[in-house]
């Protein structure tokens, strides 16, 4: 294939796409110079229309969990687009990925399919006020469950990169029945719901926040929240877009356990790098949605034929190796970035999910999104930099996951290593 320049390729998309991207972050708007514009991706590397090749830490936000282009993946794909690409009617490959992720997630009883994770949380929130005859919705700043108008008050990932409050076009009516209460924090909630818990449908959290850099909840949090919403009459959903079937077969709920939402959202790796995302839960909520009960939701590429064969693939070949080799990863990641800024005296934090974590630009903890946006944006554009001059690509944002797959073997994981020092002393300057 003929190379491209990415810079008047980049001039040209602006005309023509607003940022000249498709969603924002992708950009570089917050780490400057022109993004890489991807020409393919196999394993643990992309290329891009230059002809470089990258190791890539983004893999796709979190789907490629198996690495890029995976062959079973393709092939399954492959086997059934020439069966036909969408038929707007139900599938036996449907059934057995539901199936899949009832075996994974028993707190999924019932599963929906849709095409992304913001209809996925969309829809929780619908059937949450649906069920319960409430209005109001809790969410943590800094937390990302997409970008419904409900959702968007406060969020990280883009919005954070950006610094906007929210985003304009959400009206006040919308925003007012969103209350946004700092994470970890015990009792700000309980405060709020001790003022309006009547009014309370659902308090929405992602599983291990993941879009304002990795911030764990605090040990028990999670299971304080199951309690406080219980008490209230409120439905927790628990928002495994991005940690679910990634950070374990059973997702965040499967390292934690202990306790049980009402509704649990899956995206990203259900999906395998196609268009695939999902709503479960309690059996009688799941009741309540269309066409049973009286909570409508439909779509007309949900459980796309193509996308469900690639999410069953990956579920399917998603075994404890995967994980193993994912975790082993990280660990090893963690630990490398960690000696080389050490060395080169920059300040940070590294915080961690399960095999997802990020690196902080700010020698302090780092609990919740006041304490994530106190960081050094400079530094780690510094050092992104550098790492993608030396052919590492890092997601272009200071608040965001670093991305591994079973496919970063050692030649992949040396190259990055490699980087790491110059990258370190690149941001201490
Ligand atoms: N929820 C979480 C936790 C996410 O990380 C994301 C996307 O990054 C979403 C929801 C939205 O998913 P999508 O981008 O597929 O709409």
């Amino acid at each position: 294939m003929a190379e491209v320049n990415p810079d008047s390729l980049f001039e040209h998309a602006r005309e023509v796409i607003p940022g000249g991207v498709s969603s924002p972050v992708r950009a570089y708007g917050s780490v400057g110079g022109t993004p890489v514009f991807v020409s393919s991706a196999r394993g643990p590397y992309i290329t891009g229309v230059d002809g470089r090749e990258y190791v890539d830490l983004v893999c796709s936000w979190g789907p490629a969990l198996l690495g890029h282009a995976h062959p079973e993946v393709v092939a399954a794909v492959q086997a059934a687009a020439s069966r036909g690409l969408s038929f707007g009617a139900p599938t036996a490959a449907e059934v057995e990925l539901a199936d899949a992720v009832r075996a994974r997630v028993p707190a999924a009883e019932q599963v929906r399919f849709v095409s992304t994770g913001t209809e996925a949380t969309m829809t929780a929130i619908r059937l949450a006020r649906g069920a319960t005859g409430r209005d109001a919705i809790v969410k943590f700043a800094g937390c990302y469950h997409g970008h419904s108008d409900a959702l968007l008050a406060a969020a990280g990932s883009g919005v954070a990169t950006q610094g906007l409050p929210g985003s304009a076009g959400v009206t006040q009516a919308a925003a007012a029945d969103t209350i946004v209460v700092d994470y970890n924090d015990l009792n700000a909630l309980e405060g709020v719901f001790a003022e309006a818990g009547d009014r309370i449908a659902a308090v929405i959290t992602e599983a291990a926040p993941s879009n304002m850099g990795v911030v764990p909840p605090a040990p028990g949090f999670n299971a304080a929240l199951r309690e406080l919403t219980q008490r209230h009459g409120a439905l927790l959903i628990l928002d495994e877009v991005l940690t679910g079937f990634r950070v374990g077969p059973g997702g965040w709920l499967g390292l934690e356990g202990g306790y049980t939402p009402d509704l649990v959202t899956f995206g990203k790796v259900i999906g395998g790098g196609m268009p695939l995302a999902a709503l479960g839960g309690r059996a009688d909520l799941m009741q309540l949605l269309a066409p049973v009960g009286p909570v409508y939701q439909a779509g007309t590429l949900s459980g796309n034929p193509l996308a469900t064969a690639a999410g069953l693939a990956t579920l399917r070949l998603a075994d404890a190796g995967v994980y193993d080799t994912v975790d082993r990863r990280s660990v090893e990641l963690q630990r490398a970035v960690s000696e080389a800024l050490s060395a080169a005296s920059v300040p940070h934090t590294v915080n961690s999910a399960g095999s997802l974590f990020s690196v902080f630009f700010r020698a302090e903890p780092v609990r919740n999104y006041d304490e994530a946006k106190a960081q050094d944006q400079s530094a780690f554009a510094r050092f992104f930099h550098s790492m993608l001059d030396q052919g590492v690509a890092l997601p272009p944002s200071a608040f965001e996951a670093w991305f591994l797959s079973a496919a970063h073997d050692d030649a992949a994981m040396g190259r990055i290593l490699q980087a790491l020092p110059g990258a370190a002393r690149a941001a201490a300057h």
